[in-house]
C-alpha cells in the first residue's frame, strides 16, 4: 500500500523519537551483556548466565511496576503530575504527559469556543433548531424556544412533529421540499421557518419572526391607500370644475365661485402633503432630537396669538404657564402644541372656552389644552392618534383637518420621551395633555 508522505516536521520528529528510544535501550542492553561477560570471565560462564537471567527478571519487574503506575496515573484527572517511572516507560510517560497536556489545552479551547458559540446563538434574534436526520430535537436557542414554544431541556430527543402538531408544519417537514420558507402562525406571531440540511445526519431549522415587518408593511399599505383616497377627493373636485369650465360658458360670478372652491381644494391638498411629509420625516428620524433648551413660555404666547387669530373672537382662550423649559427640538414641539390648540379651536363651538396650562405635574411637567367643545365618545379615544382616524370626517374636512395632526403630536412626544393623555366626554369637552418626564425639563434654577 502506498502511504502518503509524512510532512517534513512530522517525519523529523518520528526519527528523533526513534533515536531517543533505541539508543538508550541498546546501550542498556549492551551494558548488561558487557557486565555478564565480565562476571562470566571472572566467576565462570554459569555464574555469568545466572547473573544475566536475574538482571532480566529485575528489569522485567521494573517495567511491569512502571506500567502499573502509568496505568494508575492515566485514571487520575488531567494535571496530576506524572509518576516516576523507569527505563523505557520514562520515555513513554513523558510523551503521554505531553499528549495529555495538549489534549487538556484543546479541551479548554473547545469549551471556551462552545461557550462563545452558545452565547452568540442565544443572542441571535432568529431561532435555530438542530434536529437529527429523523427530526428528533437535539438543540435549540432561546429565540427558537420563543418562536415555536419549545423547551430545550424538556423536549430534547423528542420528535419535532410531535412537539409542533400544526398540519402545515408537519406537511412541510415531511414534504422534503425546503427551498421556500414556510409562513407559520404561532401564538398570534407570524414566523417564517426553513429547513437546511448541513450534514448527512443533521438538519437545521431556522425561524424568523416577521410579525413586526408584516405589521409595518400593512401600515405602509394602509397609509398609501388612505393618502391616495384623501388626495383623490380634492383632485376630483378640481378636475370636475375644470371640465365644466372648458365645456360651458359661465358668468363672472359663477367662475369666481368655482375658482374659489378650486383654490380651497388645492390648499387642502397642500396641507395634506405637508402633514404627510412631516409625519414621514418624524418617523424616519432614528436619533433623539438635539438637547437644545427650548423656551416654552414665549412659544406658548406665540401659539396663543395664532389660536386667537384662528378663533376670530369666537372662543375665550386663556393661558397659564410656569417658567419651565424643555430639552428638545423647538420646531417639532411648536408643531405638536399648535396642533393641540388648533384642534381645540376647531372642535369647540362658538362661545366655548379653551384653557392652556403648562405646569409641573407629578414627577414631570404637562401641557394641557382643555376645551368645553364637542368632546369624543370613549370608543374612539384609543384610536385618535392613528393616521387619518377621525371621529367625524365631515367636521374635520370643513375645519380644514387632515386627520394627521394627532399622529404628528404622538411622534413628536415619543421623540421627546413624552406621551399624550386624552380625557374626553362626548358633548362635554376634551383635555389633551402632552406629558414630559423630569429628565426633559429645564427648570429656571438650572438655567
Ligand atoms: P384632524 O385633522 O381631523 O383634526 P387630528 O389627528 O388632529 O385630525 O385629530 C383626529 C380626530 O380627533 C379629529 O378628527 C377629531 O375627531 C378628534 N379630535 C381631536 N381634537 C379634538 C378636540 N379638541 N375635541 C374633539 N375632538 C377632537
Amino acid at each position: 500500500m502506498h502511504s502518503a508522505p509524512l510532512p517534513m516536521n512530522t517525519r523529523e520528529r518520528a526519527t528523533r523519537n526513534g533515536r531517543t528510544f533505541w539508543v538508550p535501550t541498546l546501550l542498556r542492553f549492551a551494558l548488561l551483556c558487557l557486565v555478564m561477560l565480565a562476571v562470566g570471565a571472572y566467576y565462570g560462564f554459569v555464574v555469568g548466565v545466572i547473573w544475566f537471567g536475574l538482571s532480566l527478571v529485575v528489569l522485567l519487574f521494573l517495567q511491569i511496576w512502571s506500567l502499573y503506575r502509568i496505568e494508575q496515573w492515566l485514571d487520575r484527572p488531567y494535571g496530576t503530575p506524572r509518576p516516576k517511572t523507569w527505563g523505557l516507560w520514562a520515555h513513554a510517560a513523558t510523551r503521554l504527559d505531553i499528549i495529555r497536556r495538549e489534549d487538556e489545552r484543546s479541551r479548554v479551547d473547545m469549551a471556551e469556543w462552545l461557550a462563545r458559540f452558545r452565547q452568540a446563538m442565544s443572542l441571535l434574534p432568529d431561532g435555530v433548531v438542530i434536529v437529527d436526520s429523523v427530526m428528533h430535537l437535539e438543540w435549540c436557542n432561546p429565540a427558537a424556544e420563543r418562536h415555536l414554544g419549545l423547551d430545550k431541556v424538556r423536549d430534547e430527543g423528542r420528535l419535532l412533529t410531535n412537539l409542533i402538531r400544526a398540519p402545515e408544519f408537519v406537511d412541510y417537514m415531511l414534504s422534503g421540499r425546503f427551498e421556500q420558507p414556510l409562513p407559520f402562525i404561532h401564538h398570534y406571531r407570524k414566523i417564517q421557518l426553513q429547513l437546511i440540511s448541513f450534514d448527512d445526519r443533521r438538519q437545521i431549522l431556522v425561524t424568523h419572526d416577521v410579525t413586526q415587518a408584516e405589521k409595518l408593511e400593512t401600515l405602509r399599505r394602509d397609509f398609501i391607500a388612505n393618502a391616495s383616497h384623501e388626495l383623490r377627493t380634492p383632485l376630483t373636485v378640481i378636475n370636475g370644475f375644470l371640465e365644466h369650465a372648458l365645456s360651458t360658458e359661465m358668468d363672472q360670478s359663477t367662475r369666481h365661485r368655482q375658482l374659489d372652491l378650486m383654490a380651497e381644494q388645492g390648499q387642502r391638498m397642500q396641507r395634506l402633503v405637508a402633514d404627510m411629509l412631516t409625519l414621514t420625516r418624524l418617523e424616519s428620524l432614528t436619533q433623539q432630537p438635539s438637547g437644545e433648551t427650548v423656551r416654552i413660555v414665549p412659544m406658548l404666547n406665540r401659539i396663543l396669538e395664532q389660536a386667537r387669530a384662528l378663533s376670530e373672537g369666537r372662543h375665550l382662550i386663556t393661558l397659564e404657564a410656569e417658567a419651565i423649559d424643555l430639552k428638545g427640538n423647538s420646531d417639532e414641539l411648536e408643531s405638536a402644541f399648535t396642533n393641540l390648540l388648533t384642534n381645540a379651536v376647531r372642535y369647540t363651538p362658538d362661545g366655548g372656552s379653551i384653557q392652556i396650562t403648562w405646569k409641573i405635574v407629578g414627577d414631570g411637567a404637562a401641557l394641557a389644552v382643555c376645551d368645553d367643545g364637542i368632546g369624543i365618545a370613549e370608543e374612539h379615544l384609543s384610536r385618535l392618534t392613528e393616521r387619518f382616524y377621525r371621529v367625524d370626517k365631515t367636521r374635520s374636512r370643513v375645519t380644514q383637518g387632515t386627520g394627521l395632526g394627532l399622529a404628528i403630536v404622538k411622534h413628536v412626544l415619543l421623540r421627546h420621551r413624552g406621551h399624550l393623555e386624552i380625557v374626553s366626554e362626548s358633548g362635554k369637552g376634551s383635555c389633551f395633555s402632552a406629558v414630559f418626564q423630569r429628565s426633559q425639563l429645564v427648570l429656571s434654577e438650572e438655567r
